[in-house]
């Protein structure tokens, strides 16, 4: 007998976590905090509906904090066997989360200074030593689809998925599992890349599976056909004219990277002047040497840039805040110039505090890069709501409001579709939408329908499937 439990990623894009149980192994797959409406944040403070001492092992499709920032969690309550997955990851991890352990702690903090907070004291749900007790876990592994044995009677292999540096597609293989006893495979997409972003490979194609778990993020929608780089050339120019600031919230991971590339291909090939681009994040840096580490992630492009002796993350008049002291600094500067900070949807971080100072502001502009996920601040401001909520205190919304669909590192439904293409011939028994809000999970569905005729669900949050 083998089954798969939906603990989180199911009818929302935050929260991943899926329960895999087999003849005599137990793991989680992926395991990440929830974000954004409040009734999803309070899961993250619910005991799970396993013992986290009981599990086998956990494995991790990619960094981000929607698949990664529970592990501090788990391992407090007392986990403490390996967590594998991609080297690339294993990288971003050892900078995302001591920093989600970090600001779950300063928020605590500033909740009870300000006396913010119903419960008292306010808690962190983690801390940065929780956090770094998590990383000692961590078991990299080659994201070359060779597989490794993770568990009794289970192996993981990993290969690229193309959504940020070190995301990987894992298939797992359960011995002796299903009806017939003769094992089954199970495929989790992940979160799927957009084809041709810039700095990272494609996807690869899927391996054949038993089941398989398909992401739906942007299961209703497909990408502005803008291409990002001509809409960032458009933007900036008009921010030019007005003489305001441009203010980027953006992950500090892949986003951040990927927008500074393309401003530095701007700037070469002249189609804008130099200005002062400003990265305001602590882990920008770190997360920047990551993704000029890892080889055998990078595409062509990156490789021929570098081929001409040209860094290709960096601008001409680029600095980078780590310190408080030189995000502080950044406030005195004026005139048209770019600030890159997280996090981009702005549920914290330092894009907090420059966005108290530019939201109101009519010449200066804010443009969202990334999705934005209900009930987050970004998500309001898509909205046209007039004023947002920052740290207890309204914010008028003056300033322009942009926003660059085509940016995205993930698939769209399209996308989603050529990817899965090549399992055609083989089609899995059951295909789960996961990873999507409502609506985009069920469109997804009806594309993969009417497309390729396959047998899909979207299931619920809690909801358990025997892998017959
Ligand atoms: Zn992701």
């Amino acid at each position: 007998m083998a089954s798969i439990t939906f603990l989180g990623g199911a009818g929302t894009v935050t929260g991943s976590k899926y329960l895999v149980e087999s003849t005599g192994a137990r793991l989680l797959v992926d395991c990440g905090m929830f974000q954004g409406l409040k009734e999803l944040r309070e899961r993250n403070w619910q005991d799970p509906p396993f013992d986290p001492k009981s599990l086998d092992a956990v494995v991790i499709t990619h960094a981000h904090i929607d698949h990664t920032g529970y592990l501090p969690r788990l391992v407090a309550m007392g986990y403490s066997r390996p967590i594998y997955c991609s080297r690339g990851t294993s990288d971003l991890v050892k900078i995302l989360l001591p920093d989600a352990g970090r600001l779950q702690e300063e928020e605590a903090d500033y909740r009870n200074r300000h006396n913010l907070t119903k419960h008292d004291p306010a808690l962190p749900l983690y801390t940065e030593r929780d956090a770094r007790a998590a990383i000692d876990l961590l078991k990299p592994v080659p994201n070359d689809g060779n597989p490794v044995e993770v568990a009794n009677g289970v192996r993981a292999s990993f290969r690229i998925a193309g959504h940020i540096l070190g995301s990987s597609l894992v298939l797992l293989e359960l011995d002796g599992a299903g009806d017939d006893q003769k094992g089954r495979r199970i495929l989790f997409s992940g979160d799927l890349g957009h084809y041709d972003q810039p700095i990272i490979r494609d996807p690869v194609a899927p391996p054949a599976c038993d089941y398989l778990l398909v992401e739906s993020t942007y299961g209703d929608r497909l990408h502005d056909p803008e291409d990002p780089k001509d809409a960032l050339e458009r933007i900036i120019k008009d921010a030019i004219k007005r003489n305001g600031a441009v203010l980027i919230p953006a992950f500090a991971v892949g986003r951040t990277q990927e927008i500074v590339y393309l401003i530095r291909e701007l700037e070469e090939e002249n189609r804008i002047p130099v200005l002062p681009v400003r990265v305001d994040s602590p882990m920008a840096a770190a997360a920047t040497q990551a993704y000029g580490n890892r080889k055998e992630e990078q595409d062509e492009d990156y490789a021929s840039v570098l081929a001409h002796r040209v860094y290709p993350l960096r601008t001409r008049n680029m600095l980078t805040a780590s310190s408080r002291d030189e995000s502080k600094k950044l406030n005195d500067e004026r005139g048209t110039r770019i600030i890159i900070s997280a996090s981009g949807m702005m549920t914290g971080g330092r894009v907090l505090h420059h966005a108290q100072r530019i939201l109101p502001d009519e010449h200066a502009t804010i443009v969202f890069v990334g999705y934005q996920a209900a009930g987050t601040t970004g998500r309001r401001i898509l909205n046209g709501e007039k004023e947002v909520k920052i740290y207890g205190q309204w914010v008028p919304v003056r300033c322009h409001i942009e926003r660059i669909g085509g940016f995205s590192a993930h698939a769209d439904w399209k996308e989603i579709l050529r990817w899965l293409a090549p399992l055609q011939s083989t089609p899995p028994r059951k295909t789960f939408l996961t990873h999507g809000e409502e609506e985009s999970a069920a469109a997804m569905a009806e594309h993969i329908k009417e497309s390729l005729g396959w047998n899909v669900e979207v299931p619920e949050y809690g909801e358990k499937d025997e892998l017959k």
